[in-house]
């Protein structure tokens, strides 16, 4: 295990520790249980009894004990805590988007990360990757919520997304000196600067990789949607970051770009909205997960097709191309057997509404159950967590969130979280 690694577990159980309120033990007690969706079980009349942040036990029957408190969940439905596999919590796509880039600092991007994460961890996400922000800020945001200092969900962060120079992560539309002014530390061309890029943002803390293989809608640049890092430095991106213990996952449309970074080895595509036949044999002969972001497709629809929205005409160009086209790629996808983890690139859609997600994935011809493994079993799964969260299993994080309705029977239900515990602690709105 290297150096890295070990802190990255020692965070770990420090964060679950941080959480822990006291040495009380908590006694949840559950009318009705799905403790491990992989199963897709769902068991009646538990009490899942919780202690130091971490799930000891699931018990028959409602019990409790002398030293601990109640939480009555009798008439609720009972989960594991939810995984959003894409989100970028530091901000919210709007109308001032070009504005905002020249006058926030990072310190008025953790503050409204700090807000979002209250309306992300209320709507019972537990666990998040934020695949790209402008800068630090997420790293003391990720850093402040795993000390207990502030509520929200555990992040996995990626930091800069790793860009081409004129690609989808650089900066357009302003004069040059702004441009230069704006630019992050995120921009490489040829493969040995993309092995520096990766070191770099390893540096100042990402726990994983992101990288622009393909264009993107939101870009204000009429660049298409097709790939834009060659093969050759694909290579250097996903060698050198799983060299030092990352994983690596990428933004893509385009066929070409999906299948040259699979083949590059690459453990994950993001939206993957032009997907192909090859593209689905390469996932599943490399065991890649598709984030499918059905509500970032959703979202851009209705901007592309507003003719009073705020999206210049090359972005809405795409908008009005991709969004409809990412229910089928889904369908066929998992028609396919391709493996899917839940991710809703929030900050396109408005942060809180994540589990809208389940209703689209479910359109795309999922079952409900299949749904709520991709953000719970699978997303552990994907994001390297397993065994940690993702189930209710004594030794796990005690991520617990529940609903008054069945969401097996209707998945709109966990729109409606009506309880939420991260590492212990109950969460109050
Ligand atoms: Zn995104």
């Amino acid at each position: 295990m290297s150096f890295r690694r070990s802190l990255a577990a020692l965070a770990f159980a420090l964060a679950l520790t941080a959480a822990a309120p006291a040495p009380r033990t908590t006694y949840i007690q559950a009318g009705r249980l799905l403790a491990d969706p992989a199963t897709g079980r769902v068991e009646s009349n538990k009490t899942i009894v919780v202690r130091d942040g971490r799930i000891v036990e699931i018990r028959d029957g409602f019990v409790d004990g002398p030293d601990g408190d109640v939480v009555d969940l009798r008439d609720r439905f009972v989960l594991p805590g939810l995984i959003d596999s894409h989100v970028h919590i530091c901000h919210e796509n709007g109308p001032d988007d070009k504005l905002r880039r020249t006058v926030q600092t990072a310190s008025d991007l953790a503050i409204q990360g700090v807000m979002n994460a209250r309306k992300i961890l209320g709507a019972g996400f537990t666990t998040v990757a934020d695949l790209g922000e402008e800068n630090e800020a997420i790293f003391a945001l990720r850093d402040g919520i795993a000390q207990g200092k502030v509520p929200g969900p555990r992040i996995v962060a990626a930091g800069n997304v790793i860009s081409p120079h004129g690609g989808e992560g650089d900066v357009f539309g302003y004069r040059p000196e702004v441009i230069r002014a704006l630019q992050r530390p995120n921009l490489c061309s040829g493969a040995d600067d993309c092995r520096r890029v990766v070191r770099q943002q390893i540096q100042r803390g990402a726990d994983v990789i992101k990288v622009v293989a393909t264009g993107a809608v939101l870009s204000d640049i009429a660049a298409g949607l097709g790939q834009q890092f060659t093969q050759e430095e694909l290579n250097a991106i996903v060698g050198t970051a799983h060299n030092l213990g990352r994983r690596v996952t990428a933004h893509a449309h385009g066929a070409n770009g999906v299948n040259a970074f699979l083949i590059a080895g690459g453990d994950s595509i993001e939206h993957g909205t032009y997907l192909d036949a090859e593209s689905i044999r390469l996932f599943k002969a490399k065991g890649a997960y598709l984030v499918p972001t059905l509500l970032a497709g959703d979202t851009v629809t209705l901007w592309g097709n507003d003719p009073n929205s705020f999206l210049s005409p090359a972005a809405k160009a795409k908008a009005v191309e991709v969004g409809p086209k990412m229910l089928d790629m889904a369908r066929r996808a998992h028609a396919a057997g391709v493996k899917i983890a839940f991710g809703t690139d929030s900050s396109v859609s408005r942060h809180g509404d994540n589990a809208r997600e389940f209703t689209l994935l479910v359109r795309a011809g999922l079952t409900p159950l299949e749904a709520i493994r991709a953000a719970t079993t699978s997303g552990a799964d994907h994001l390297g967590l397993a065994g940690k969260v993702g189930a209710l299993k004594p030794g796990m994080a005690a991520d617990i969130v529940a609903t008054t309705g069945d969401p097996l029977a209707d998945v709109s239900m966990l729109q409606k979280i009506s309880f939420v515990m991260k590492g212990g602690e109950v969460f109050e709105r």
